[in-house]
């Protein structure tokens, strides 16, 4: 059985889980719509963050972001 979590905002897809390089914040997000969940937030709870969001608040962008196996 896999552990994978299915995104709780839309239904359409795993969520993945993903590393800022620099900081190794980490944090989950959907590949469809683009939900993010913080590290500390419960992932089969709908949340508010956005990736877009969330990188702007860092002062990121994509390419800072490592995907987590
Ligand atoms: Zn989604």
């Amino acid at each position: 059985m896999s552990s994978r979590i299915v995104c709780s905002h839309c239904g359409q897809d795993w969520i993945e889980k993903y590393r800022v390089k620099e900081s190794g914040e980490v944090f989950w997000a959907c590949p469809d719509c683009e939900s993010l969940w913080l590290e500390s937030q419960k992932k089969e709870e709908e949340t508010d963050l956005y990736i877009s969001e969330f990188l702007e608040s860092r002062g990121i962008t994509w390419p800072s972001v490592e995907k987590v196996d």
